[in-house]
């Protein structure tokens, strides 16, 4: 190189040019994959306290491409977003969401339901609602074995249309929860107003929070008014022995984390509701 000057700008340009061109790559396996439906669902499972059974379970999409290798949502969901794919996207895994519900119902495994995340992007959409509805009822599944989630920033986004759909929902049976509680998006009466099944702290506030004893006691707190709503409350990140105990001591009613499982693909799903839950 000449001078260092120009190398340190041929340098950006060919670190911006190599992250264009990821992401162009990106787009172009999200809609091939859209396409022929090719996206794969992880099933992490959650652990009721009260009973010690998994019988709830959060979807999580998974991309491993044959050229690229594995894609991971951190990367490809907010590009979804951005390009708008994330709708169709969306739809997609509801539909292989549904059918894996059946198959475990074929099976005779009881479970209680299967969460799905929906973006806020996805409450642009008019007919979300008649969408949502139309893929339940063809696969012929339970309304109350799924859960929607979306997160606190969505909430906080369009509180009067995601308030209209969990109404919606309910009436339909279909369960609503709120995801990544406490990250700092919401207004806690707007949140205790709507009628959730779940509210899912997230995990920073869980690591934050175990072993300190201020904040546990407020997280406590919390949760205290949230039960007294007739919610229930999910810890999420939950890694060690030490943290399930705290959460367990601050009243948690479910807990999903790596210290029970990872997200599973569909048989190792399957074979794990099978081996830990019992009569
Ligand atoms: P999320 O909805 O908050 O999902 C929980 C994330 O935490 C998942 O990451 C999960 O693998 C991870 N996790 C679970 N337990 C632990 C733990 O004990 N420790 C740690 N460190 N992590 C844990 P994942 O699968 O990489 O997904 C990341 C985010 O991508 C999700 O966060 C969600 O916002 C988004 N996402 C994933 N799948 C979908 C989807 O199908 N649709 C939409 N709209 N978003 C999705
Ligand atoms: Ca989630
Ligand atoms: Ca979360
Ligand atoms: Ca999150």
């Amino acid at each position: 190189a000449k001078s260092g000057r120009y190398g340190a700008i041929c340098y950006c340009n060919k670190v911006m040019l190599g992250e264009l061109q990821r992401r162009r790559e990106i787009v172009r396996i999200l809609r091939e994959k859209l396409a022929d439906q090719s996206f794969e669902m992880y099933y992490q499972p959650i652990y009721s306290v009260e009973d010690g059974q998994f019988r709830f379970a959060e979807s999580l999409m998974r991309i491993n491409h044959s050229s690229i290798g594995p894609i991971y949502p951190s990367e490809f969901i907010p590009i979804a977003e951005e390009t708008g794919l994330i709708i169709d996207i969306t739809y997609v895994a509801l539909e292989k969401v549904c059918r894996f519900i059946n198959r475990l119902l074929e099976k005779g495994i009881a479970l209680e339901s299967i969460h799905v995340n929906f973006s806020a992007v996805q409450f642009s959409q008019p007919d979300l609602k008649e969408r949502v509805l139309q893929i339940i009822e063809r696969n012929g599944i339970p309304p109350s074995a799924i859960k929607i989630e979306f997160t606190e920033s969505t909430l906080a986004e369009s509180p009067q249309t995601v308030t209209e759909f969990v109404l919606d929902m309910e009436q339909y049976g279909i369960k609503m929860g709120l995801d990544d509680f406490g990250t700092g998006y919401s207004n806690f009466a707007t949140v205790i107003g709507i009628p959730f099944g779940t509210i899912k702290v997230d995990k920073s506030i869980i690591w934050a929070s175990a072993g300190n004893h201020v904040s546990a006691s407020a997280v406590k707190n919390i949760i205290k008014t949230f039960k007294a709503l007739g919610m229930k409350v999910v810890a999420e990140g939950v890694e060690t022995e030490e943290q399930k105990e705290f959460v367990t001591e601050i009243g948690i009613d479910q807990i999903q984390g790596f210290y029970y499982s990872r997200p599973l693909p569909e048989d190792d799903m399957e074979r794990f509701m099978l081996s830990h839950n019992g009569d």
